[in-house]
């Protein structure tokens, strides 16, 4: 199975047809039990999981993110140095998916969005000086997939429908936005911060470990969230992803989509010049101690 993700040249080494389309594009394609490739796509896979996709499948097998995580999944790095996605974890020693059974999937009513868009590929690209997306369509045509011989003619559009994937395509959109931001921004902002970088992972598929965060004192002390909200958050897993695209558009890009406290930020800078002056005391008496060798670490 291919799974077209948001890089700049999506076509490198894969077998999506180069062409690219809207919506409106016609093709004719059909996937059932009866068809002799059934499973073929399932058996060896590399699917990217969107942070909507974890929230589906966690709450499906009663499990908490980071159990999820850990059974299901391993990190990569969409770009080097830069931020982390997730890929589905194929069985022990195998290329099958964990949840292919020999009826089919069995987690169908909320299987990836990777899985819900085969074989039309999804391309998000975003130019440095735009600030929203665009998408467009590829039709991935491999020679295992037989549902393409099928006589069912369908415009992408009803066949993003018949998937369900404008549910899955609304709450993946912060997301996608976040990784096309930080691709086109690239070194011209400076390399993320390693807490930047866990904050992205956490917020974005460690959603149980990111309600913990958000109901901490250090971040209720920080930013202004009223009381009507934290109960929202804490009970919708959608709401607190969609507020985590917003916490990530602050810490990463200095926009500033959470109010913050008043007097947060000045209570932080004292705190950092308190850290600062209590350094500077140190330093000094290591100075000032008639014992002291300093040492030449060049
Ligand atoms: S989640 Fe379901 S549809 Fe997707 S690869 Fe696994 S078995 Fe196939
Ligand atoms: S028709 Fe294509 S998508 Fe359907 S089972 Fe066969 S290989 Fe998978």
């Amino acid at each position: 199975m291919v799974d077209i993700d948001i890089k700049q040249s999506p076509f490198a080494g894969s077998p999506v047809v180069p062409e690219l389309f809207d919506g409106s594009k016609e093709f004719s394609f059909r996937c059932h039990k009866g068809i002799k490739c059934f499973n073929a796509c399932c058996s060896n896979i590399d699917i990217s999981l969107t942070p909507y996709d974890i929230i589906r499948l966690k709450n499906r097998l009663n499990m908490k993110s980071d159990e999820f995580l850990l059974q299901y999944s391993f990190p990569f790095e969409m770009e080097q140095g830069g931020i982390a996605g997730v890929k589905f974890k194929p069985v022990e020693g195998g290329t099958a998916c964990q949840f292919m059974e020999e009826e089919g999937c069995s987690v169908y009513e909320d299987r990836p969005t990777a899985c819900r868009y085969y074989p039309i590929g999804l391309v998000s690209r975003r130019k440095q000086d735009e600030y929203f997306d665009t998408s467009a369509y590829a039709v991935v045509r491999e020679p295992h997939c037989l549902g393409h011989n099928e006589d069912r003619p369908i415009t992408i559009d009803e066949y993003r429908k018949e998937q369900g994937l404008e549910e899955y395509d609304k709450h993946g959109h912060g997301w996608r936005q976040l990784v096309l931001k930080k691709k086109s921004t690239g070194p011209a902002v400076g390399k993320p911060s390693k807490r930047s970088l866990q904050l992205f992972f956490m917020a974005c598929y460690d959603i149980d470990r990111f309600r913990i965060f958000i109901n901490s004192d250090g971040f209720k002390q920080s930013f202004d969230v009223s009381e009507e909200e934290y109960t929202t958050l804490n009970a919708d897993d959608v709401a607190l992803l969609e507020f985590s695209y917003r916490f990530l558009k602050q810490t990463l890009f200095a926009e500033e989509t959470i109010p913050f406290r008043e007097g947060a930020l000045e209570a932080r800078v004292n705190r950092t010049e308190k850290t600062l002056q209590e350094l500077q005391t140190e330093q000094q008496k290591l100075k000032d101690d008639p014992d002291f060798e300093p040492v030449d670490i060049a």
